[in-house]
C-alpha cells in the first residue's frame, strides 16, 4: 500500500520518491505538489524552474512569495502514478491531491488544509473514496465543534454594524491570504470602507475563476471611523476608538473583553474531519497537523486504522 513518510522536508511517498507533497523546505526534487500558500505549506525558497502542481492561483501567488520562475503544472502522469487536484474548500483556489498508483490501481488523497463547509460561494471539500487518506487535523479535537456559519455571520455583521453606527474605528484582523477573501464574499463586505494594501496585492493574484475581489477603496491609512480590513498583525498602533474583531476557530477557546471574536475557521470542524473520513471509506488513515495524534487514536475508537503521520528524522533524500 501506498505509504507515506513526513521529513522536515515535507511530505514524500515510499513509492514516489521524486515527488514531494507541501515542501516546508526547499525541495530536493524537481516536482512539488503544493495545496494552497499559507507558509506552513511552502518553503521559504525553491529551485528556479521547478515544476509546481497547484492551482493557478496557489501558483500565481507562490511565484510572487518566492520572487522565482516556477513551471506550473495542473496534473502530472507518468508511467507509475497519476495526480489529480481536487478543490479543497480551505480557501479560494486550495486543493488535495489524488495521487493514484498505475500498478496497482491504489488512490491515495493528501488533504492539504481541508473544510467542508460552503462559505459565501466557496464551495466545501467534497469527499471521494481513496485508499489511503492523509488528513489534517488542526482541530482534530473533539471539543473544537464550529456553529452554523450564517447564524455566526449574522450575528457577525450586527456587531460590525453596530460599532460602525456609534462611529467605532473598526479593524478586522484577517490573514491576507485566505480568510481576507472569504470575509470579502460575505455579507460583512458591504460594511467594509477600506482594505490594507497588503490584502489588495494578494487579491490581485487569484485567477479569476478563483476569487474576483469586490471594489473596495484601499487604505494605506486608516480613517478615524469606519470598517477596515486589515493583516492579522498590524503595525502597532496607539488609536483611539479602536474596535478589534477577529474571525477564527480558537476563539472557541478564547473569552477575550476589550475585542470581538467570531469562530468563523477554513478548516473542518471535528465532526466534519470524522464525516471526511467515512465517506472517503480509506483503509489505512494519516492524520497530520494540529491535534493529529489525538484525532488518530479517536478514529480508533471508530475502528478505522489510524496513525499519525510523525516527522522522520531522516531526509528525503534517503527514501
Ligand atoms: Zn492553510
Amino acid at each position: 500500500m501506498l505509504s507515506p513518510i513526513r521529513t522536515r522536508q515535507g511530505i514524500v511517498i515510499r513509492e514516489i520518491p521524486e515527488l514531494v507533497l507541501d515542501p516546508t523546505r526547499k525541495p530536493a526534487s524537481n516536482i512539488a505538489f503544493i495545496s494552497h500558500p499559507h507558509s506552513d505549506h511552502h518553503p521559504s525558497n525553491i529551485k528556479r524552474g521547478t515544476q509546481l502542481i497547484a492551482s493557478r492561483s496557489t501558483f500565481n501567488i507562490i511565484a510572487y512569495k518566492l520572487k522565482t520562475v516556477l513551471s506550473f503544472l495542473e496534473t502530472l502522469e507518468t508511467d507509475r502514478y497519476s495526480l489529480i487536484q481536487v478543490p479543497s474548500g480551505h480557501m479560494h483556489g486550495s486543493t488535495s491531491a489524488v495521487i493514484r498508483d498505475n500498478e496497482t490501481g491504489e488512490t491515495l488523497i493528501y488533504s492539504g488544509d481541508i473544510n467542508d463547509r460552503e462559505r459565501f460561494g466557496l464551495k466545501g471539500y467534497e469527499s471521494r473514496k481513496a485508499d489511503v487518506l492523509i488528513i489534517e487535523a488542526t482541530y482534530g479535537h473533539p471539543r473544537y465543534l464550529f456553529p452554523d456559519t450564517e447564524e455566526l455571520m449574522f450575528q457577525a455583521y450586527e456587531t460590525i454594524e453596530n460599532l460602525k453606527r456609534i462611529g467605532r474605528r473598526v479593524l478586522i484582523h484577517t490573514y491576507s491570504l485566505g480568510k481576507a477573501q472569504i470575509l470579502l464574499k460575505s455579507p460583512i463586505a458591504e460594511l467594509i470602507d477600506g482594505i490594507h494594501p497588503q490584502i489588495h496585492t494578494y487579491n490581485r493574484l487569484f485567477s479569476p475563476e478563483d476569487f474576483i475581489p469586490p471594489e473596495i477603496p484601499v487604505k494605506s491609512t486608516i480613517d478615524e471611523q469606519g470598517v477596515f480590513l486589515v493583516p492579522k498583525k498590524p503595525s502597532r498602533n496607539n488609536w483611539s476608538n479602536v474596535a478589534n474583531v477577529y474571525f477564527t476557530g480558537w476563539a472557541l477557546n478564547s473569552y477575550r473583553t476589550k475585542s470581538y471574536s467570531f469562530p468563523l475557521s477554513d478548516h473542518a470542524d471535528f465532526h466534519g474531519l470524522l464525516e471526511i473520513v467515512k465517506k472517503t471509506d480509506p483503509e489505512k488513515v494519516y492524520t497530520i497537523y494540529g491535534y493529529h495524534r489525538e484525532f488518530a487514536k479517536e478514529l480508533r475508537k471508530w475502528g478505522y486504522n489510524a496513525e499519525s503521520l510523525e516527522i522522520n528524522q531522516s531526509k528525503i533524500d534517503s527514501f
